[in-house]
């Protein structure tokens, strides 16, 4: 059964239709899914059929059946975790991505993919401030862009040590130590584990989650060989920046490879407002930051940045990995993540960044703490509500009294369906956690949001 071209015609048209009333649907729905994962499964529970059907209908049912089980996360009441909506011209283009169909692993075979990913990773460079000449990949998300700069941090301080990790493994090669901060983010330590590092040597942080400088000296000064300190930019619970110039100073002081998670955080370097906090930002070895929370790009995107593009090339090239090339060959796009075969996925990035400009794209990341600091403000005012953070970014995190009456509220603002918040644990202490990473919250959800809390802490009565 030869497919014609124009049989794309009519799915396209339909998956068009379905998505835009989906998104339409956005500003007014509840963002709660109205059914569980059982009912889902129920309602998908068919057998595979025998014979084909109409790729027009597939998307039809898709959408119908789908509809009730999805979470409004693109909604601007919608606060939980840390995701962000996605930008129109960051979907549209993501859409061309997929009908393209690039298999975007090499310069030469994909070109244009290739070229706009190469734009895309130099335009975040310059907005981020960091080193021009760094290698930048487009990996599926913050946990595998952390990957990517901990593997070229693991290459070069063995390398440092006279060990070639490539050639030789880590069976017998002198022992990585990697000092994290106390409350370093559970992706750094998966990709740890994936390194075969172990778990990180914890070291204390302040009130706001900060590692604390006195207790990284102290750690410091009892490793001798190789050392890798990771450092967070944006912690989950109050958006706090780690002291960078002074961390980054005393671990270089020891040989060691710097390595930030800047999750959601890193975006706070396009801005001036946040020249201060992020002083020293640019002199670490190796950064990871999300597109698809900050800069609200659709599902999935993160960003390894590598000081030393060739300490990335010798992690990650299939071909010649013995050896750091800190040569000015332009790496291909496998070179710098470890997938051969994917997606462009920097595309919706280019997009995201092309249609804001540099205003738009610092009026984006300024606007979300905007939106944040208000909420902060509207519910310090709310009787029995305690902001426990410095609102520094996009996150503020609430306490409502006791851990059972801090849970009870958080459950009724979610069965209250207006917003959609995280509770969560911080320092020991139960939390309703919000995070402002949508483009599209504006005041209007945010008077929402502070109105949902003061409903529902009224119907708590513990
Ligand atoms: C979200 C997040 C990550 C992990 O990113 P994914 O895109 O979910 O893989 C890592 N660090 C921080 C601080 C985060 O907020």
């Amino acid at each position: 059964m030869p497919l014609t071209p124009d049989e794309y015609r009519a799915p396209l048209a339909q998956a068009a239709a379905h998505a835009t009333e989906w998104l339409n649907s956005l500003p007014s729905r509840p963002v709660s899914p109205r059914e569980n994962v059982e009912q889902l499964e129920t309602a998908f529970a068919r057998e595979l059929s025998e014979g084909p059907t109409d790729a027009t209908e597939v998307v039809d049912e898709l959408a119908r059946l789908a509809e009730p089980g999805l979470m409004a996360i693109g909604s601007g009441r919608f606060f939980g975790w840390v995701m962000g909506g996605t930008l129109p011209a960051a979907l549209a283009s993501d859409w061309m991505v997929s009908a393209w169909d690039q298999n975007n692993g090499l310069r030469y075979a994909t070109p244009a993919t290739a070229a706009i990913e190469e734009r895309a990773g130099a335009w975040i460079l310059d907005l981020l401030g960091l080193p021009a000449a760094s290698s930048v990949g487009f990996t599926t998300g913050g946990t595998m862009a952390n990957f990517v700069g901990l593997a070229a941090g693991r290459g070069a301080v063995l390398e440092a040590a006279g060990w070639n990790v490539n050639r030789d493994g880590l069976t017998g090669s002198p022992r990585v130590t990697v000092l994290a901060g106390a409350e370093v983010h559970s992706s750094v330590e998966l990709a740890l584990r994936y390194l075969g590092l172990g778990e990180p040597t914890l070291v204390a942080s302040d009130e706001q989650g900060r590692i604390r400088l006195d207790a990284l000296a102290a750690e410091m000064a009892t490793v001798s060989g190789p050392l890798i300190l990771a450092l967070q930019v944006g912690n989950l619970h109050s958006g706090a920046f780690d002291p960078l110039r002074e961390a980054i100073r005393m671990a270089h002081e020891h040989g060691a490879w710097v390595h930030v998670d800047g999750a959601f955080g890193l975006w706070a370097a396009a801005s001036p407002r946040w020249a201060d906090a992020l002083d020293g930002l640019d002199t670490a070895d190796s950064w990871a930051t999300d597109a698809h929370k900050t800069l609200n790009v659709p599902y999935d995107c993160g960003i390894a940045i590598v000081a030393r593009a060739g300490a990335a090339q010798s992690a990650f090239t299939a071909h010649t990995s013995y050896f750091i090339r800190d040569d000015a060959n332009v790496a291909d796009p496998m070179d710098r993540v470890p997938e051969l075969s994917r997606r462009a996925r920097g595309i919706p990035v280019w997009a995201a960044l092309r249609s804001l400009g540099r205003t738009g794209t610092v009026n984006l990341i300024e606007g979300l703490a905007a939106n944040a600091r208000s909420l902060a403000e509207g519910l310090s005012s709310i009787r029995g509500v305690d902001v426990l953070n410095d609102v520094v970014f996009t996150q503020v995190s609430v306490s409502f009294g006791s851990a059972e009456r801090t849970r009870a509220v958080t459950q009724a603002l979610i069965d209250d369906g207006v917003v959609w918040m995280s509770g969560s644990t911080w320092a020991g202490r139960d939390v309703l956690r919000i995070s402002v990473s949508n483009w599209s919250t504006d005041a209007a959800d945010v008077a929402l949001a502070i109105d949902a809390v003061a409903r529902a802490v009224a119907k708590i009565h513990l």
